[in-house]
């Protein structure tokens, strides 16, 4: 089968414009198809496009005799244009379909397709990622989408209302930036060079220049371990700020979080309800616990942990059943567990100007205040078993006039996947990459 031109074909309408009052207007639609029921002398065809679905209506009675024939042929996914009269009629789905005059067929689709795009025959996680196209044109998959990009956008919204400048920093680095095993080597010319794991040093020099800054972009961390919340290569959403503390960017988190849960409660309640999620009214200021309650509250949920551990996976499994659906702070870390950058307090070192931001058990952010003298920086270096050597591009910029700062670094796939409740981090992912998974 020949498939037909564009031509001069263009869109007149979506499929969620079309509503009963514009019964007898003339429109071209292009979409997918979805489904057909074919009854013989009668047969639907859903037209799915990036806005909805829409019943196309063809009887043998009303409709060209070449039409019907060509209509007869369609399976789904494959991709058409129709140019037809818009009917009301209320037995319809939505109150109206459209009457066919011209079709085109524009692309095939191959059977069997390896999964239901309708969503309505489940299927496993490695299956849709396989098939992640297909899978992607699933009702769900689509809303997590949309819901995501709106996400996104109040993100962007609200850190440049406040000031924030955005930047970005390199993804290819030299070894040091962090220190940490986690990195991915890469061929660099004649030397390694390194994917970067968080704009972490770039983003504490840039507050020197342009005090508040955010970046949004792609890291990426060598993780061996296959869990439902790390993947290999994941987004995150960085902000550092000149002449504020710890408690000031944890003002600027639970902010930000506030204005996502409103924008997207108010912009997508199409996409919350085919997920069935319903978004929970927060007030602010959000709880706050230090690392030491949480430490008690544990303890008193038979939990054995030590005071100066970190916080494992079941630990905070266990606290996820505490804070059932909730978001909240931690702060007042051992200093111990946290990276170089960090800063001590100043009155008791073995605590630090840290937090993460937590949804039921799930990390979402960290950040704290950043050490901004240099010696205090090369003593946590060493501290850590780093070598300041390593770090000299870094360090210089310390001597230029660097300012009390702080930030954090969000990771913008788990608040995702906290906000619509998935229990796996690949859901909302568009092509995830993990131990295991390279392609597609
Ligand atoms: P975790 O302890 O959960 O592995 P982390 O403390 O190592 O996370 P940070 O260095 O604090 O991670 O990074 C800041 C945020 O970036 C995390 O809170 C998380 O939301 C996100 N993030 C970090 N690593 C990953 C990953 N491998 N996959 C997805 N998101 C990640
Ligand atoms: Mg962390």
């Amino acid at each position: 089968m020949m498939n037909d031109d564009l031509g001069t074909w263009r869109r007149t309408h979506y499929t969620n414009m079309i509503t009963p009052n514009l019964d007898g207007a003339k429109v071209t639609l292009f979409g997918w198809v979805q489904e057909i029921r074919d009854l013989g002398n009668l047969i639907f065809v859903n037209l799915r496009d990036k806005e909805g679905v829409i019943q196309i209506t063809v009887t043998t009675k009303n409709t060209d005799a070449e039409v019907f024939e060509k209509i007869r042929k369609l399976a789904r996914e494959f991709v058409i244009g129709v140019n037809g009269l818009v009917k009301k009629r209320d037995e319809a789905p939505r109150g109206v379909e459209i009457l066919p005059q011209e079709i085109k067929i524009l692309a095939l689709a191959n059977h069997p397709l390896p999964l239901d795009p309708t969503g309505r025959v489940p299927a496993e996680i490695d299956v849709r990622l396989d098939a992640r196209i297909l899978d992607l044109r699933c009702p769900e998959s689509q809303a997590i989408f949309k819901i995501r990009h709106e996400i996104v956008s109040t993100t962007r919204r609200v850190l440049s209302e406040t000031g924030h400048l955005e930047i970005h920093t390199p993804r290819i680095i030299a070894a040091a930036a962090e220190g940490g095993a986690s990195l991915f080597p890469v061929e660099y010319f004649e030397e390694t060079a390194y994917l970067a794991q968080s704009p972490e040093l770039y983003k504490e020099e840039l507050i020197s220049v342009f005090e508040k800054v955010y970046e949004i972009g792609g890291f990426f961390r060598a993780e061996e371990s296959h869990t439902r919340r790390h993947l290999n290569e994941f987004i995150s959403v960085d902000v550092e700020e000149a002449f504020v503390n710890v408690n000031d960017v944890m003002r600027l988190q639970e902010e930000l979080i506030f204005h996502i849960l409103k924008d997207i409660k108010n912009k997508c309640s199409l996409q919350l309800d085919t997920l069935g999620v319903k978004i929970p009214t927060i007030e602010l200021p959000l709880k706050r616990y230090t690392y030491s309650q949480v430490i008690d509250q544990l303890k008193n949920n038979d939990f054995k942990i030590e005071w100066g551990e970190d916080l494992s996976t079941p630990a905070c499994r266990v606290l996820g059943d505490i804070h059932h659906k909730e978001f909240y702070f931690i702060d007042e870390w051992p200093t111990k567990t946290r990276p170089f950058y960090i800063k001590p307090r100043s009155d008791k070192n073995e605590l630090c100007e840290a937090f993460d931001f937590m949804y039921e058990w799930i990390e979402i952010t960290s950040g704290g205040s950043r050490v901004d003298d240099p010696n205090q920086l090369i003593n946590r270096l060493r501290e850590q078993g780093l070598n300041p050597e390593n770090f000299d591009f870094h360090l210089k910029t310390y001597y230029y006039g660097m300012p009390p700062h702080a930030g954090w670094g969000m990771g913008l796939d788990r608040l995702v996947m906290a906000i619509l409740d998935r229990d796996n981090i690949r859901d909302v992912v568009l092509f995830p990459r993990d131990r295991v998974r390279l392609k597609p």
